[in-house]
């Protein structure tokens, strides 16, 4: 033990020298100065004192005011001072990977050392991290990973965990087992970073732990809406432009126009007007909440954003513009249409980056050094420019007002799926980072009014996540009792629906009567979709049916489509019941739908292929997207190779599709009795249901069917059922449900409100067996 304190006593002596040379250098002394004149800086002192004091503290702080960089920096270095640094072991957590490596390398700098030395970073299958690293950033899922094995930080001084105001599912779990370890390790210190002023939030919940915030400087910023940003531009929004620009061929004003605008090309409408369409199908679209699979990387705005930059670009001042994109796809796609552009491309004139969670680390440095010579920088960004990247000479915000919003993807790593509407919050932060070294001006690329129509913050994730698959998440990350770890959460989701969730993933298969994960469990917790959807995937693969079905899940994820305009409605049922002729199946149509797209695609006419029909293009193309998507996750879990062909032996056997599409939409069943002029549906919880005229089966005069599976039911007056596909007993019974669940007889009582008309109870239970089998070899 002697011998051990006298390495450590001689290693922070060594630490406190080189800290010591390093500042006193040249090179030192500059950055040392830098670092004094951020806000963060006057702050210290109070900090250090706060932290020594208590076990936890909430600090609040305008980004690029110094939080991430400093505060744990101030940490190291008092330790160091204190001639403790070989014994402090401080964890700084970051929602995303990219932030954990460019903070750390960033700190590394400020100590003019090389990662790894003091300073390192661990995000998952990649760190950088010696024996002497006292500071490690890491992403917020690896240190709930480590927390799995390590059930009290064993070593860990301080644990930061910062970027709390965004609310993302993992840092929410961390704070749970935190706040569970903090009085069993009173020597640990905690502290909490974030970009805005809900600190009382984060404070009652830790018991009143005290808040400190430190104030920053911007100035101001002029905003631009896109009714403004038109006239200013006089960018020119045709009628045919809209819908290259939004992808908004989904009402049907907008149709007609695009229809108007190709017989007489020269109908043009005037700016104004035009912002005022745009505002109204933007209105349109927050109504209905699907809004923003109109994203796609190939047309959204693409025009509009080039047009901005542009005007930026030969109008105005110096200085450099931040564009806010959804996600490495759109920012791909822009870069390279900008780059094909004769001012925008031309590179001794603008300088284009990219910053999102995949770029290079050398393209990471680049974004913040001033390029020479008059160059303009633009940098397309996500949303983690928000808050966790701050460069500091942007003048030009460019705000496409939205989003991708996170499901599980710090765990899995997998990618998000739908982009959707930025919060008011998120749009003041985006604004707010044009003023970081003089007055700035940020462009909304939307109405004011769809500002005005946006909520005041984003629902945590927790919330936003589906309960089953938050589930699945608990269970995989090992967090014990699934209700009683929510429970204990910062704004837990409602006890009766996750006991709801937890029946459902019983049902079927996710969960064993003991809430273990099953190996089905296993593998749906890391397919970015609702559990029947990805069991749906799972069947697909293991039927040789995958093609069709995974456009069904597609579909099913986005949303339909088929696009059924009030004035035109009968047209456009009679368009989608030709894609189900006899097939009494929304789904099946819903694939030949897609199918006869990607042939008219290959020969350019799928726009005219999609006015024919009423199919939505925009649609089509984001189902194209995730079909690949889909494709890419199932290789990446090990459930198909490269050779897709193997799994579409039996992709046109219709049956089959039925039953894969049965056992993913399994329990949402309903009974189908034709009577002489109607037909009676009926579930077991609501009783009568009835179907959508959107549904195929809505408009049919029978169906020949003895059930329908269905995926969503929508309660009115009555309960109507949006989708629906006729299946067959025999289907109902083999693939209905699980029947590991309560084994043969308890399965067949559950099936049994079902089946006792119509099955004789010998013929029952050999189906049954042959299910069995089924199952079993699923969970194999
Ligand atoms: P906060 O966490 O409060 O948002 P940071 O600690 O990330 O702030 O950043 C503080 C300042 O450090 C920023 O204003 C920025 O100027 C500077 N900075 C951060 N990272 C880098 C970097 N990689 N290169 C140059 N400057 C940086
Ligand atoms: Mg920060």
């Amino acid at each position: 033990v002697v011998v051990k304190e006298k390495i450590l006593q001689r290693r922070s002596l060594q630490l406190r020298h080189r800290q010591q040379d390093w500042q006193e250098s040249p090179e030192g002394q500059k950055l040392l100065e830098f670092r004094r004149s951020l806000p963060a800086f006057k702050a210290k002192d109070a900090f250090l004192r706060v932290i020594s004091d208590n076990q936890v503290v909430v600090v609040s702080g305008e980004t690029g005011c110094g939080k991430t960089t400093q505060l744990p920096q101030y940490i190291l270095e008092s330790e160091i001072g204190a001639a403790r640094g070989a014994e402090c072991n401080i964890i700084c957590t970051q929602p995303r990977r990219i932030s954990a490596m460019s903070v750390s390398e960033r700190v590394a700098a400020e100590r003019g050392e090389k990662l790894g030395e003091s300073v390192g970073y661990k995000v998952r299958l990649e760190g950088m991290k010696g024996r002497d690293t006292r500071l490690l950033f890491c992403t917020t899922g690896v240190l709930l990973r480590r927390l799995l094995v390590d059930r009290s930080l064993r070593g860990v001084t301080h644990v930061i965990v910062d970027e709390i105001h965004e609310r993302g599912m993992n840092e929410d779990f961390l704070l749970i087992v935190l706040k569970e370890l903090l009085p069993r390790r009173p020597d640990l210190r905690l502290i909490l970073m974030s970009a805005t002023l809900n600190a009382e939030l984060f404070s009652s919940y830790f018991n009143g732990a005290p808040t400190m915030h430190i104030p920053g400087f911007t100035f101001p910023v002029r905003e631009h809406y896109l009714e403004d940003i038109l006239q200013r531009t006089g960018y020119r929004l045709t009628a045919y432009n809209q819908i290259d620009d939004y992808g908004q061929e989904k009402t049907w004003k907008m149709q007609k126009q695009a229809q108007a605008f190709r017989k007489r090309k020269s109908q043009i409408a005037s700016a104004v007007e035009d912002a005022l369409e745009v505002a109204d199908f933007n209105m349109y679209s927050l109504r209905t909440q699907d809004s923003l699979s109109c994203w796609s990387p190939d047309s959204i705005g693409f025009n509009l954003i080039e047009h901005v930059l542009c005007h930026i670009v030969k109008n105005e001042r110096p200085g450099a513009v931040l564009v806010f994109m959804t996600g490495w796809d759109d920012i791909n796609s822009l870069k390279d249409q900008l780059q094909a552009h004769p001012l925008l491309g031309d590179q001794r004139q603008v300088l284009l980056l990219a910053c999102h969670g995949s770029m290079a680390s050398s393209e990471q440095r680049l974004i913040f050094e001033n390029p020479e010579g008059g160059v303009r920088k633009i940098v397309l960004a996500t949303n983690m420019a928000e808050t966790s990247i701050t460069i500091n000479d942007v003048v030009f915000v460019v705000d496409t007002g939205k989003a991708k919003e996170t499901s599980y993807d710090a765990l899995n790593n997998t990618p998000c799926l739908l982009p959707s509407w930025i919060s008011k919050a998120a749009a003041r932060q985006r604004r707010g980072r044009a003023g970081r070294v003089q007055p700035g001006e940020c462009y909304h690329l939307y109405p004011r009014c769809v500002y005005d129509a946006f909520a005041d913050y984003q629902l945590p994730e927790l919330l936003r996540t589906p309960l089953q698959s938050l589930c699945l998440q608990i269970k995989t990350l090992q967090l014990g009792s699934i209700s009683e770890f929510l429970s204990r959460a910062l704004q837990p989701p409602e006890p009766l629906s996750v006991q709801n969730a937890i029946e459902y993933l019983k049902i079927i298969g996710a969960l064993d009567e003991n809430e273990n994960l099953t190996v089905l469990g296993h593998k749906l917790a890391l397919l970015p979709v609702e559990p029947k959807l990805g069991k749906m995937l799972i069947l697909g693969t293991i039927f040789k049916c995958l093609d069709p079905i995974m456009t069904v899940v597609a579909g099913l994820s986005v949303r339909d489509p088929f696009v059924v305009p009030s004035d035109k409605k009968d047209l456009a049922e009679s368009a989608k019941a030709k894609f189900a002729a006899r097939d009494y199946s929304d789904h099946l149509a819903l694939i030949r739908a897609y199918e006869g797209w990607k042939d008219a695609e290959a020969k350019q006419a799928g726009y005219e292929y999609c006015w024919r029909n009423f199919l939505s293009s925009q649609t089509l193309k984001v189902i194209d997207s995730l079909r690949k998507q889909f494709f890419y996750l199932l290789k990446d879990i090990g459930l198909v190779n490269n050779n897709s062909e193997t799994y579409n032996t039996w992709s046109h056997e219709e049956h089959l599709l039925r039953a894969v599409i049965c056992a993913g939409l399994f329990p949402g069943i309903s009974s189908v009795v034709n009577k002489d002029k109607s037909i009676a549906l009926k579930t077991m919880e609501d009783g009568q249901v009835l179907l959508y005229a959107s549904s195929v089966n809505g408009v049919v005069p029978r169906i020949p069917y003895p059930w329908l599976v269905f995926n969503e039911k929508v309660k009115v007056n009555s309960v109507f059922l949006r989708d629906s596909t006729g299946i067959s007993d025999s289907v109902l019974l083999l693939f209905g449900g699980n029947v590991s669940r309560g084994g043969l007889d308890g399965h067949l009582k559950m099936l049994g409100g079902y089946l006792e008309f119509f099955m004789k109870p010998e013929l029952a239970k050999t189906y049954l067996s042959l299910k069995m089998e089924m199952e079993e070899l699923i969970q194999k």
